[in-house]
């Protein structure tokens, strides 16, 4: 299974990874990515890649192992 990080510190909150997968991730109170669902289901792959290499500061990981 395909698994998520954040580099909270590269985060510069713009959203565009929540608008591709909301499932995967979201924002906090502060507009600091958070991931909600780190071990990422098959049926979500597709789009939490898309959402990683969306990021324009770089700032979130995938393993796929
Ligand atoms: S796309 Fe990147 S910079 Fe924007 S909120 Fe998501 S992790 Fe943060």
């Amino acid at each position: 299974m395909a698994r998520v990080e954040a580099l909270h510190t590269m985060c510069v909150g713009h959203g565009l990874c929540r608008e591709v997968a909301p499932e995967v991730f979201r924002l906090d109170k502060w507009g600091c990515v958070e991931i909600v669902e780190p071990e990422v289901p098959a049926e979500l792959l597709e789009r939490a890649r898309t959402g990683v290499y969306r990021c324009p500061a770089k700032a979130l990981l995938i393993d796929e192992g």
